[in-house]
C-alpha cells in the first residue's frame, strides 16, 4: 500500500515514510492510494477479534501499514494498548435500550487521542532503531493533542517532542499533563495567542524544508496519517460489539473539532462496513455544524469554551474529506484550498449528506446537559461528551463517543452535579513541578528553541 497527497504533487510514499513525513511536501494530507474493499470474509475475520481490541487493530492495520514486518506491528500494537486502565481498551457501555457510549478515556492521558499516539509513539520508536536516526516531534495543541503525544514518546530514546499550546487556554490539568512529565525529551512550550495562531506558526516552520530536513522535524498534530488509520480501530470494534439490531441503524455520534476522529470512522465506512450514519456534534465553535446544515464552510472567530478541545475554526482534516468529496480530483483540491485560504470560504455541491448529521452545543447548556445525562443514566460525561447529547435522534440508535474523561473537568462538573470526578492518574500530577518555556507564536522564536533543544 502507497500514501499520495491530497493535492497530487508528492511521489506516492510508503506507510513508514508517510507516517515520518506527517504534512506532505506539497501542502497536502496523505491518504491511501486506495482504499481496502473488506470482504464477508475479512468483516468475519474482524469479528472473531471483536473482544481484543489489540489484536482486532493488528488485523485491520496490517492493511495499510505493509512495509512493516507484520510480527513487528504486532509487537507495536500490543505494546501501545498496554499503557490502558482497562482490559476493553474502550468499553461499550450501554444506558438505554438504544442509546450506547463508547468510552474512549481508559489511555494514560484519559482521553481518545491516546488511541492513536501511543502507536504513533511506538512507530517513531521503531523508525528510530531501524534507520539509526533521532527525530523531533513538532505539535500544536488546543489542549489533548499534546499531552497525548507526549505520553506517546515520553522518555523515548532517539526522540524529542516540542509541544505549542495557547497559554492559559488548555484546562489546568491538561496542561499539567504536558509540563509535569519529568522526562527531558518533553518541551511544553506556552505561547500567547490562539490554538489557530500556534497552528499557523508551526505550519511556517514546516515549509522551512531545510529546517525541517535538518532536524528530522515530524508532525503529531491531527493531520498525520496513522492517527487517522489508528482511530478507525474503535469504531470497528464498537460497531462489532452493537447488538445485531442496532448495528445496521446506530448513528455514531462524534464530539468534533479537528475533524480528524470522526473523518476515521467515515473511512472505514467507505472501506465496507456498513455503518449507517455519523453526527457532527460541535460546541460553540460550529464552523463544521454550518457546513453540515448549510453547505457552506466558513471561517470565524475561535470563541473559547468549555470544550477547548473542539475549540477551533479551521479543521485541518477537512482537506481529506474534501478530497473525496471532490471524486479524489487534486487539482481542484489545489483550487479550493487556494480559494479557501484567500477568502476563508467555500460552498460545498456536493457531499455524502446521507450520512452525516450535526448538531450544536453553546457552552450555556453544558452544564445542564451534564447534570440530565446524570439524573437520566447515573452516569457523568465530560464537557466535550455533554456536546453529543445534544439532540440524540429519537429513531435510532446513538452510539456516543466519549472523548475525554469526566475527572479532567473537575470545575465544570462541580458546577453541573455538585460532586468532582477524581482519578489516580491526575493526582499524582498535582504534586509534580510544573515545568513550561514562555514562547511567542513566531516562527523565527519557535525555530531557535528547537535548535537549542533538539535530539
Ligand atoms: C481532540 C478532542 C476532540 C476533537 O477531536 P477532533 O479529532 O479534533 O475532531 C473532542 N474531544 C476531546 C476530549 C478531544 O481531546
Amino acid at each position: 500500500m502507497r500514501y499520495t497527497s491530497t493535492r497530487g504533487q508528492t511521489p506516492a510514499l510508503s506507510f513508514s515514510d508517510a507516517v515520518a513525513t506527517g504534512l506532505a511536501p506539497d501542502g497536502g494530507l496523505f491518504l491511501p492510494e486506495t482504499l481496502p474493499a473488506f470482504d464477508a470474509a475479512q468483516l468475519a475475520r474482524f469479528d472473531a477479534l471483536k473482544n481484543d481490541y489489540a489484536g482486532l487493530c493488528f488485523e485491520f492495520l496490517r492493511h495499510f501499514a505493509t512495509d512493516i514486518p507484520e510480527e513487528t506491528l504486532r509487537a507495536i500494537i500490543a505494546k501501545s494498548y498496554t499503557t490502558f486502565s482497562v482490559p476493553e481498551i474502550a468499553p461499550l457501555k450501554q444506558l438505554s435500550p438504544d442509546l450506547f457510549v463508547l468510552e474512549l478515556f481508559h489511555g494514560p492521558t484519559l482521553a481518545f487521542k491516546d488511541f492513536a499516539l501511543q502507536v504513533l509513539g511506538n512507530l517513531y520508536e521503531h523508525q528510530c532503531r531501524v534507520r539509526g536516526e533521532s527525530i523531533n516531534v513538532l505539535g500544536a495543541t488546543s489542549g489533548d493533542t499534546g499531552s497525548a503525544a507526549i505520553h506517546g514518546l515520553l522518555g523515548k530514546p532517539g526522540t524529542a517532542i516540542f509541544i505549542l499550546y495557547p497559554d492559559g487556554r488548555t484546562s489546568p490539568l491538561q496542561e499539567r499533563q504536558m509540563a509535569c512529565t519529568g522526562a527531558k525529551n518533553v518541551f511544553a512550550l506556552a505561547i500567547d495567542g490562539t490554538f489557530d495562531d500556534a497552528q499557523s506558526a508551526l505550519k511556517d516552520v514546516f515549509g522551512d524544508q531545510e529546517f525541517r530536513t535538518r532536524y528530522h522535524l515530524s508532525a503529531v498534530n491531527s493531520i498525520n496519517l496513522a492517527r487517522v488509520l489508528a482511530q478507525c480501530v474503535y469504531y470497528l470494534s464498537a460497531w462489532l460489539r452493537l447488538p445485531e439490531g442496532a448495528r445496521a441503524s446506530a448513528e455514531f455520534v462524534v464530539p468534533t473539532g479537528n475533524f480528524g476522529n470522526v473523518l476515521a470512522g467515515w473511512m472505514l465506512q467507505k472501506m465496507g462496513v456498513p455503518i449507517r450514519g455519523f453526527k457532527v456534534a460541535t460546541n460553540q465553535n460550529d464552523i463544521l455544524h454550518r457546513l453540515f446544515t448549510t453547505g457552506e464552510y466558513s471561517v470565524a472567530d475561535v470563541r473559547p469554551s468549555l470544550a477547548p478541545s473542539m475549540d477551533i475554526q479551521v479543521s485541518s482534516n477537512f482537506e481529506r474529506f474534501l478530497y473525496y468529496s471532490l471524486g479524489r480530483d487534486t487539482a481542484r483540491v489545489r483550487e479550493v484550498m487556494s480559494t479557501f485560504k484567500t477568502t476563508g470560504r467555500y460552498v460545498f455541491e456536493n457531499f455524502d449528506r446521507d450520512t452525516f448529521s450535526a448538531s450544536r452545543c453553546d457552552d450555556a447548556e453544558i452544564p445542564g446537559i451534564i447534570k440530565r445525562v446524570y439524573q437520566d443514566f447515573g452516569y457523568i460525561v465530560d464537557p466535550h461528551t455533554a456536546c453529543a447529547f445534544k439532540d440524540l435522534s429519537r429513531d435510532r440508535a446513538s452510539v456516543v463517543l466519549a472523548t475525554a474523561s469526566p475527572a479532567k473537568f473537575p470545575d465544570t462538573i462541580r458546577e453541573a452535579i455538585g460532586m468532582e470526578p477524581t482519578d489516580p492518574a491526575l493526582e499524582i500530577l498535582k504534586a509534580r513541578p510544573l515545568v513550561k518555556h514562555k514562547i511567542n507564536a513566531d516562527p523565527a522564536a519557535i525555530k531557535a528553541f528547537i535548535t537549542a533543544n533538539a535530539v
